[in-house]
């Protein structure tokens, strides 16, 4: 029988750990750091729920990066992503042992199951969040997003309902560095959905044509806007960089719209978040919308011939110059090295 609201029955904080061919995907293991620390502060566990089949590698790497304990629901019905029998598996989970918190990706398989979760809980949820804290008054998880496209930052919180759910954006998260020593219990939850209910079936995987782009696991991304002044500059300018430092080509939207580079390159509020170690901004002004996307990068450089251009104040390094000039001497003076 569906409660109308939910009692939380632990301090727990659950991570959802979302599977690909029994292994873990990034979204989720970042979500671990953060799942920790607001465990920690409420007095409780982050519990990684792991669902999928044949995922005993990404229950490992749950543990690795930090979950306490594993829920685990593994059953062929669940080999591959489906709305209603993933929604239920959660909803069985919540019922029997309701955390204060689920925290998922903002992938597009968390963007699809966090609401339904949500609405079958009769809770609330806060999507694409960019930052986690607690609230200090309520004690409650402060949910940040950007709202007013971007414009600005808001903090949500769920004062009344359990579990408190939100989706996180790939990327704004570090992943907790990995320890195969750690250990943690595995709960293995018996719930099998019958697989004749499931009223989406997949029926084939159709792979993307053309060139991948893993802008969210790069470690290095050199970027190109609406300064490169066209095309051509992505191939003759950005990336060589990118090669020479051994990254990857992203770019603003502004470049994106102009039809200069694929969609997939897009870096920012409506394209890919990244975390790189390095990120070099070339020709691109700093828009909020692009910033929201990249701002945790550990390391910023920019190249921009307008030293007014704000993506100066968020860059650890700042070239003010032209593109044209200062990029191809960056990629000589590395490849000489
Ligand atoms: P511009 O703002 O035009 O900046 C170009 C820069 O290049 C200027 O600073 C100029 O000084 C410099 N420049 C010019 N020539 C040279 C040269 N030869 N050498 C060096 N510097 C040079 N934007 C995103 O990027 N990602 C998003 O996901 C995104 N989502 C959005 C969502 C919404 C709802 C909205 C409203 C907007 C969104 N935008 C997004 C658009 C965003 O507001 C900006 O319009 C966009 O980021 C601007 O791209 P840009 O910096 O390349 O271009």
């Amino acid at each position: 029988m569906l409660q109308t609201s939910y009692e939380a029955k632990t301090k727990d904080v659950w991570v959802f750990i979302e599977t690909k061919d029994g292994k873990a995907r990034n979204v989720g293991l970042e979500l671990l750091n953060p799942g920790r620390r607001l465990a920690g502060i409420q007095g409780g566990k982050a519990v990684a729920l792991v669902i999928g089949h044949n995922c005993e590698d990404a229950v490992k790497e749950a543990i690795a990066h930090g979950a306490d304990k594993v829920l685990l629901v593994d059953n062929e019905v669940y080999g591959h992503y489906s709305t209603d029998a993933y929604t239920a598996a959660i909803v069985h989970c919540v019922e029997a042992d309701c955390p204060t918190t689920i925290l998922m990706g903002a992938s597009p398989l968390g963007r699809d199951l966090g609401p339904r979760v949500a609405g079958r809980l009769k809770t609330g949820l806060t999507a694409d969040c960019t930052s986690l804290d607690i609230d200090e008054a309520t004690g409650k998880v402060a949910w940040t997003r950007p709202a007013f496209g971007g414009n600005l930052m808001a903090t949500i919180l769920c004062p009344f309902t359990f579990p408190q759910i939100g989706t996180c954006r790939p990327g704004v998260n570090k992943k907790l560095e990995a320890d195969y020593s750690r250990t943690a219990e595995v709960e293995k939850v018996d719930f099998v959905f019958p697989a004749d209910k499931i009223r989406i079936k997949l029926i084939e995987t159709i792979a993307e044509e053309g060139e991948k782009v893993d802008l969210e696991g790069a470690e290095i991304i050199v970027s190109g806007g609406r300064g490169l002044g066209g095309p051509e500059g992505f191939e003759t300018t950005i990336k060589p960089l990118a090669d020479a430092l051994g990254g990857v080509v992203g770019s603003s939207r502004a470049a994106v719209d102009a039809g200069w580079i694929p969609h997939s390159h897009q870096v920012g509020q409506t394209g890919k978040t990244v975390g790189p170690k390095l990120y070099v901004a070339c020709g691109i002004s700093g828009a909020i919308q692009h910033l929201a996307g990249m701002g945790s990068s550990d390391f910023i450089v920019c190249i921009n011939k307008d030293p007014e251009a704000p993506i100066f104040g968020v860059a650890d390094l700042g070239v003010i110059g032209n593109l044209y000039d200062v990029c191809p001497a960056l990629t000589k003076l590395i490849l000489a090295d």
